[in-house]
Formats: C-alpha cells, sequence, structure tokens
C-alpha cells in the first residue's frame, strides 16, 4: 500500500511518515501543494493525506482539482482547521475524511485502515444506461440529451434500476429498496410503477431500456436482459 503525504509541517510528516511506514506502508513526503498535485495524478496511490495550509497550493485546491481530473484516491484531510464550514467544504469537494490537528497517530492509523478497507469509490454522480442519464446530485433524469420529469417514487425506482443495471432485480428486491417499512404489499405496485416510468423513459423512443424478465422482474440495459 502506498500513501502520499502532502504536509508541510516537516515535524508533523516527520511523525506520520515513521509512524505509517513502521506499519508497512510505502510513503512519499512532499511539502508543497503543487508538487502534490503532480505526484498524485502520475502515480496510483493507495490513500493520499492532504494538509490544507501548503505553500504554491493549498490542499482544497489539489483536492478539486484531483477529484476533476477524475483521481478517485481516498483522501483523508489532515489539519490544524476545525470550523465546521472548513470540513463541510472539504467533503464537498470530494474529501473521504477529516482529521484535525493536534491528532493521536493511532486514531490517523485507524482512519487510514477504514479508508483502505473503503478502496477508491466511483465519484461520478451521473449514471447512464445508452443515451439515458440521471443525476444522483440534481435528481435531474434525460434521455437523449431531453429532459424526463419524474414523481419521486418513479424516480427511485429507476435510481434503483440504473444503480444496477444489468442485472435481473426481483419485484421483492425492488420494492424493499424504494418503498419503505410501512408499506404493506399490493402485490402490483411494482408492475404499476414500471409501467409508468416506461410510458415516460421508454415510450417515446425507439429503444427500450426497462425489460421485463418473465416470473422474475425487471432489469435495465441496452439488450433484452442485459
Ligand atoms: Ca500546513
Amino acid at each position: 500500500m502506498r500513501i502520499l503525504l502532502v504536509e508541510d509541517e516537516a515535524k508533523v510528516s516527520g511523525f506520520v511518515a515513521r509512524g505509517l511506514m513502521a506499519e508497512r506502508f510505502a510513503v512519499d513526503v512532499i511539502a508543497d501543494g503543487q508538487a502534490g498535485l503532480e505526484l498524485a495524478t502520475t502515480y496510483s496511490y493507495d490513500l493520499v493525506i492532504l494538509d490544507l495550509m501548503l505553500p504554491k497550493l493549498d490542499g482544497t485546491q489539489v483536492l478539486r482539482r484531483l477529484r476533476s481530473q477524475n483521481v478517485n484516491v481516498p483522501i483523508l484531510i489532515l489539519t490544524a482547521r476545525d470550523a465546521v464550514a472548513d470540513k463541510v467544504g472539504n467533503f464537498e469537494a470530494g474529501a473521504d475524511d477529516y482529521l484535525t490537528k493536534p491528532f493521536a497517530f493511532a486514531e490517523l492509523l485507524a482512519r487510514v485502515k477504514a479508508l483502505l478497507r473503503r478502496g477508491p469509490v466511483s465519484r461520478s454522480s451521473v449514471v447512464r444506461v445508452g443515451d439515458l442519464e440521471l443525476d444522483r446530485l440534481s435528481q435531474q433524469v434525460r434521455r437523449g440529451g431531453k429532459r424526463i420529469d419524474l414523481t419521486s417514487k418513479e424516480y427511485s425506482l429507476l435510481e434503483y434500476l440504473m444503480s444496477n443495471a444489468g442485472r435481473v432485480l426481483s419485484r421483492t428486491m425492488i420494492i424493499e429498496h424504494v418503498w419503505d417499512q410501512s408499506f404493506d404489499g399490493i402485490t402490483n405496485i411494482v408492475d404499476v410503477y414500471v409501467r409508468h416510468l416506461r410510458s415516460k423513459v421508454d415510450d417515446p423512443f425507439e429503444q427500450k431500456l426497462i425489460h421485463t424478465v418473465r416470473g422474475v422482474g425487471y432489469s435495465i440495459g441496452q439488450g433484452a436482459h442485459s
């Protein structure tokens, strides 16, 4: 496991690097944001530990640029800035974790290990199936670039189908994911909502994306059952 540590305080970086190396991680240490950005885009790290107040380019800028270049490495912010606005802003910019100085090495190590267990995750908020696009952040759906208005249940159903594109989803699975605990089981509710969804997402278009898998459930994809 290779970790990039971007930290300009030699005392902190020395202490963290030594501790991580003792845990058998390979650690590259760099003291300015610009060089950190270059390293993080050049090499494939398993994790980046990033200070915020850095020479040349601050940590938030490094974070934003990495995410805008689709570098999906887990990033832990290690900073003296403890304001809620700083934490929220950096999480929104794509940070995975945030630890404030002063910190105990044991806690940093526990967070590092937790992030590494999770691994890189897709950061894109947009899921696509063919020319159908769903943006989880704005909750907008488009097909062929044209906006499609859905009710909130139709949206949830489509989001669940698209998140599992290519998989056959049973009616039970769909009910469990899209309806809540209080749902008392009108058996054909899934079929009713799939029909609503099809009328908006498939009927106006030549290529049908939502497929019925007889006796089982539904799937979404460009080919039949795929
Ligand atoms: Ca600093």
